[in-house]
């Protein structure tokens, strides 16, 4: 049973038991009143009350009740957060806010101020009375529906391009996170991330000291280490913006938020998982409005390019893309999107999630809670008519089948398959249970990549290639030439050697590259298919059909100075 007069102690275990004591205190003074009259005499000597007890307590008084309270300022804190510590932010201009509570001292309300003021406001407490509070929530719950359609928290332009200028050098960033306020050392951090062009940023807590890695071209650096006592405070900001609980720091979150950069929009995906040393933060970074990449940007040339850019015109069939995780699979799709992303032609995609926006194509996004997935998705796109579809990716029977089918049915379908080599993609798609009758008629045409990281045109130098190395290129370009006759393969004298300096923060690289390996289904090559031939007999089509394996790509692309051999290798060790 509620009364009036709990305990600051109690009171909090009571909002913890019962939802939160707003609903509970309503049924209480219910009790109480018996007609309206009752009820104002009695709010007004609450409200007397209240007055005396802030000029005891030498606190501002404010009549909750009948100020006007402003929606956006009730963003400042999440709705069960305010019922939880009795507290309405009613007031703010820039950092200054003032706030009204019903009991100063109670712990919910402590933690909640502590948490705004680590957002760097400067919070000015004032004394409320209880039904004034409950009054307040109950019109802060009405703005609810609002607020969660608003869910994203941006960040002005304004605010992000004046730290700009600041960053001219990512180590010199820890000395200026621990002079400016935890909002201006995200917007600091956001713009770093956006200047390197890192797609993560993740922040992982040690004794002591926090690691803040950068990744970059797909790969990890460590850029900096902040102290924890700043890191606290960027925490609990990243964790504001994301609209992630601020209270909860023991268990996993997920949250959103976007801010505009250079007039482009960037979402930010958060994860907080717990870690001994505090919570550790994953930060995605997925701009908007980038352009799709041409696939001569992207670093097809020769007779991958060729025959890529001939299935980009085809009226009907498969293009697959095949490649582990993070090896520009669905970059490529975009690039070939943007040739088909024509006014006559519909394109409607599914992806799992939309990565790039295109104009001029209908996008869409799995959602498993809808039962909206590849398969059932596929389906149901099917019926809206389109010429090309793009699917993220063909994992099971059922979306295999359907892509197979719209593809011998005037359809264009482009998507990706997890499998290491081009030719491999066929008898996976065979496993999965696909009858080589649909198989072959189906394909068109399959194309397997990998991402190397292209050298820093600022600060790469050339060294003589070495005797081993040497060999290493001799060996693949005599096979290489032995396939394609008149191909231009020329061991070079001397190849990259990289440094490191500001423009690559000091990685030595800049920007990627794709390392491919395209295939297309020849008429020779279906009839295999039917056959269930072996793949040794596919590889062979293939290479008279003129192929660049993975590896020949990578070391044509070393030859003309554009990567390195630690790259290639790197990126085509699991082919073996
Ligand atoms: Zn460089």
């Amino acid at each position: 049973m509620v009364n009036q007069d709990l305990t600051t102690g109690d009171k909090a275990q009571v909002a913890d038991q019962a939802q939160g004591s707003a609903e509970s205190k309503k049924s209480a003074s219910k009790m109480v009143t018996t007609s309206t009259a009752v009820s104002q005499v009695n709010r007004e000597f609450q409200e007397k009350s209240t007055l005396k007890r802030a000029g005891d307590l030498e606190l501002p008084y404010i009549n909750i009740a009948k100020t006007p309270l402003n929606a956006d300022f009730l963003k400042l804190v999440d709705y069960e957060d305010a019922q939880k510590a009795r507290l309405i932010p009613f007031f703010r201009v820039g950092k200054k806010m003032r706030v009204a509570v019903e009991e100063p001292e109670d712990p919910e309300t402590k933690s909640t101020i502590e948490a705004l003021q680590k957002q760097g406001y400067e919070v000015n407490v004032n004394l409320a009375s209880s039904a004034g509070i409950d009054d307040a929530l109950k019109f802060y719950k009405s703005t609810q529906k609002y607020k969660k359609i608003e869910i994203i928290e941006k960040v002005e332009e304004g605010a992000i391009k004046t730290y700009e200028k600041e960053i001219t050098q990512l180590k010199d960033l820890p000395k200026k996170l621990s002079e400016i306020t935890a909002e201006e050392g995200l917007n600091l951090l956001n713009v770093a991330a956006m200047k390197t062009h890192a797609s993560d940023v993740h922040y992982e807590p040690e004794e002591g000291r926090v690691v803040v890695r950068f990744r970059i071209d797909g790969v990890l650096h460590e850029v900096f280490t902040i102290d924890a006592g700043i890191y606290s405070k960027i925490a609990e900001q990243i964790k504001y913006q994301s609209k992630m609980k601020l209270n909860v720091v023991s268990i996993p979150q997920d949250g959103r938020y976007v801010f505009v950069f250079n007039k482009n929009k960037t979402a930010v995906r958060v994860a907080s998982i717990p870690t001994p040393y505090g919570e550790s933060f994953v930060c995605r970074y997925l701009p908007s409005g980038r352009k799709a990449l041409t696939l001569e940007e992207l670093g097809f040339q020769g007779l991958a390019l060729k025959k890529l850019q001939k299935a980009s015109t085809i009226s009907q069939g498969m293009i697959l893309v095949t490649g582990p995780t993070g090896s520009g699979k669905s970059t490529t799709l975009y690039s070939i999107l943007g040739i088909m992303n024509t006014p006559e032609n519909k394109i409607i995609t599914l992806e799992d999630p939309v990565e790039y926006y295109m104009k001029g194509v209908t996008q869409s996004q799995v959602d498993e809670s809808r039962d909206y997935n590849f398969a059932t998705g596929l389906r149901s796109i099917l019926r809206h008519d389109p010429d090309v579809v793009m699917i993220g990716e063909i994992r099971d029977i059922e979306t295999a089948e359907t892509a197979a089918q719209a593809s011998l049915t005037g359809h264009i379908l482009l998507s990706t398959l997890h499998t290491n080599s081009a030719l491999e993609a066929i008898p996976r798609l065979v496993n999965m249970g696909l009858p080589s009758f649909m198989v072959a008629p189906a394909l068109n045409t399959i194309v397997a990549q990998r991402l190397v990281r292209k050298v820093c045109p600022k600060c790469v130098t050339s060294e003589p290639i070495s005797k081993s190395e040497e060999k290493e290129f001799s060996e693949i370009f005599e096979n290489l030439k032995k396939v394609n006759p008149g191909i231009e393969a020329q061991i070079p004298d001397k190849i990259a050697k990289v440094h490191g300096c500001d423009a690559c923060s000091n990685t030595g690289y800049l920007g990627r590259l794709v390392l491919a390996e395209v295939v297309t289904i020849t008429s020779e090559m279906k009839q295999l298919i039917l056959d269930n031939a072996s793949s040794v007999d596919l590889i062979a089509a293939a290479r008279k059909d003129g192929i660049i394996t993975l590896r020949e790509d990578g070391f044509l692309k070393v030859a003309q100075g554009l990567t390195t051999l630690e790259e290639v290798h790197r990126a085509t060790s699991v082919l073996g």
